[in-house]
Parts: C-alpha cells; sequence; structure tokens
C-alpha cells in the first residue's frame, strides 16, 4: 500500500512535470499519446509472453510496465493533470481494498 502512494507522490513532483512538458514541447501532444498507446501494446505483448513463453526474458515486463507507466502519466498530465490522475488512482484503490475487505456480519 505505501509503495504505491510513494510512485504517486513521484509522479506529482515538478521535476518530473517540467520533463512531461519538454517531452511535449519537443514531440507535441498528440505523438505523447500516440507514444502512450504504442507503450501499453508493448505492455500487453509482455505480459501475453509471460503466461505463453517459458524463455522470455524476466526483465521485460517490468521494462514494458515502466515506458506503459511513465507515457500514461505523461499522456495524463498533457490532457488533464497528475493531480487529478492521483485522485482516480486513490479512488479505484479504495474500491479494490472494499473489494477484498470482508463484510461484516
Ligand atoms: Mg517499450
Amino acid at each position: 500500500m505505501k509503495n504505491y502512494k510513494d510512485t504517486l507522490r513521484v509522479l506529482a513532483d515538478a521535476d518530473i512535470r517540467a520533463t512531461f512538458d519538454a517531452a511535449a514541447d519537443r514531440w507535441g501532444r498528440d505523438e505523447v499519446i500516440i507514444s502512450a498507446i504504442e507503450e501499453c501494446g508493448e505492455f500487453i505483448q509482455a505480459a501475453s509472453k509471460e503466461l505463453m513463453d517459458k524463455k522470455r526474458d524476466p526483465n521485460n515486463l517490468i521494462e514494458e510496465a515502466a515506458d506503459a507507466i511513465i507515457t500514461i502519466c505523461n499522456t495524463m498530465h498533457e490532457l488533464h493533470s497528475l493531480p487529478e490522475l492521483n485522485g482516480w488512482i486513490e479512488k479505484k484503490m479504495a474500491k479494490l481494498n472494499r473489494k477484498l475487505t470482508p463484510p461484516e456480519d
């Protein structure tokens, strides 16, 4: 639980927002979005290999997850805001925790 909250704090960091702004300035808004689409596709491929391929590279899934997370956050920074994304993640994690909590009698 603590680790994902640390991750959210890192993503709200001003230096990271500045890097995302620089990426959008360099490549443009559409390319930021296209990059997220491509990286999510690569993550899906790596996750599929995790299930199907016994000779897979064990670091591939982690690398593609990092790419997907970064490009998704960059897209959310560009189109909405990272605090807004953080708020939704908090809501979704609370929902998951409620699902995992057995009902009281
Ligand atoms: Mg990638």
